[in-house]
C-alpha cells in the first residue's frame, strides 16, 4: 500500500537529509508506528506520502502508483484516498459535530441524502452518539479528536495517517482514541501513525518503525517504543 525506495529527502538549504536512504513497504490493512526524536523525519515520511513534498531521490509508491510520475492534477484524487488526523484536532469551529464531519463530503459534492446516511453512522463508529448537535468547545479533547477521526475516515479512505493524535490528551483518554483507530484499521484501512506515546506504542504491540537523523533504525513487527537491550 506504501512503497519507500531508498527516499532521501533533502529540504532547500539544508545540508542534513530529513529521511536518508529509507525503505519500507507498508502492506493493506497494516498498522504501523512511526516513532524517534522530534527532527528524526516522521512528518516528513507523512508528507511524503501525500505527495506535499518529493522525495530528493527514491521512489514513494501508494497503492501502486509510483508518486514522482504522479501528474498535478492527480494529486487531489490521491489526497483523497488518505485520511489524516492531526495532533491539535484542526475542527471547524462554528460546525457541530455532523456538520464537521459532514464537510468532508459536501466537499467531494456527495449527495445530501448519502452525506444524511453515513455521517450518523461514523459518528456511531468513533463513540460519539448522541453527541451529533455539540459544537467543538463543548467537547473534551478526546471528543473532539473522535470528531476528527470521523471527519478522515467518513470517506472511507484506504490509508489513515495520524501525527501524534494522542499528543494533546491525558493518558486514559488516549487510549479510547487509540481503540477507535484499531477499529478502523480492521476495517481494511492502512493506518500509520507518529507518536512519542511511549505507553501507546507499548500497550498496543503493532509493527514499530523507528527513525533516527532520517534513518530507519527499526522495523520491528509487534514492536516497543524503545528498543529492549
Ligand atoms: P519529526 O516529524 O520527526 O519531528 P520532521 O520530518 O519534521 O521530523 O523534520 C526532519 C528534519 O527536517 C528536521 O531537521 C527538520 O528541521 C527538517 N525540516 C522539516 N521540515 C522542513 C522544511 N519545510 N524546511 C526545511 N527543513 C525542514
Ligand atoms: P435531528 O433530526 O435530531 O435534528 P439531524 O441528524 O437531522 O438531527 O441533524 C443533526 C445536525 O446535523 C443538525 O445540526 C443539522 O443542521 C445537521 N444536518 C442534518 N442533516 C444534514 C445534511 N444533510 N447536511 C448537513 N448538515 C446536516
Amino acid at each position: 500500500m506504501i512503497h519507500f525506495d531508498n527516499v532521501t529527502k533533502v529540504y532547500p538549504n539544508q545540508n542534513r537529509p530529513a529521511l536518508q536512504h529509507v525503505n519500507v513497504a507498508i502492506e493493506k490493512g497494516e498498522f504501523l508506528f512511526l516513532v524517534g526524536p522530534s527532527g528524526s523525519g516522521k512528518s516528513t515520511f507523512l508528507r511524503l506520502v501525500l505527495k506535499e513534498e518529493r522525495p530528493s531521490q527514491g521512489h514513494v509508491h501508494v497503492a501502486g502508483k509510483d508518486l514522482n510520475r504522479l501528474t498535478n492534477w492527480k494529486v487531489p484524487h490521491l489526497r483523497r484516498r488518505i485520511g489524516c488526523v492531526f495532533q491539535d484536532f484542526r475542527l471547524l469551529p462554528n460546525k457541530n459535530v455532523f456538520e464537521n464531519v459532514a464537510f468532508a463530503l459536501e466537499v467531494i459534492g456527495k449527495p445530501r441524502r448519502f452525506i444524511a446516511k453515513v455521517v450518523p453512522e461514523v459518528i456511531d463508529l468513533v463513540g460519539l452518539e448522541g453527541k451529533a448537535h455539540r459544537m467543538p468547545d463543548e467537547l473534551s479533547g478526546g471528543e473532539q479528536q473522535r470528531v476528527a477521526i470521523a471527519r478522515a475516515f467518513v470517506n472511507r479512505p484506504m490509508i489513515l495517517l495520524a501525527d501524534e493524535p494522542t499528543g494533546n490528551i491525558d493518558p486514559a483518554t488516549s487510549i479510547g482514541i487509540m481503540k477507535v483507530l484499531d477499529r478502523i484499521n480492521r476495517t481494511g484501512t492502512t493506518v500509520v501513525m507518529a507518536t512519542h506515546d511511549a505507553a501507546i506504542v507499548d500497550a498496543f504491540r503493532k509493527r514499530v518503525v523507528e527513525l533516527e537523523d532520517g534513518r530507519v533504525v527499526r522495523d520491528q513487527s509487534r514492536g516497543v517504543y524503545g528498543q529492549a537491550y
